[in-house]
């Protein structure tokens, strides 16, 4: 009886879409790749084809991401 080893799926898909845009987080405005999964944010990494960053990501642009999942963030105005 053959030994077989069971499938890992080991880099799981993180997305269902992929968003290519400009990281805001400084004037350099780097390349960057949004996962959207469910039409929510859920990832974001350097777009290696655009000319300012080849792929590269600083940790500003990488917790990016707070910017819209934060607990933190403001849902509504504070005053009335
Ligand atoms: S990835 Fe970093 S260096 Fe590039 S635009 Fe964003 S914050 Fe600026």
């Amino acid at each position: 009886m053959a030994h077989t080893e069971p499938f890992l799926e080991t880099s799981p898909p993180v997305s269902d879409e992929i968003r290519k845009t400009t990281c805001y987080m400084c004037a350099c405005r780097c390349g960057i790749n949004v996962h959207l999964k469910d039409g929510k944010v859920a990832y974001i990494e350097g777009n290696r084809d655009h000319p300012v960053n080849k792929g590269v990501l600083c940790a500003k642009g990488s917790s990016g991401i707070m910017q819209v999942t934060a607990p933190s963030r403001l849902r509504a105005p504070l005053k009335r």
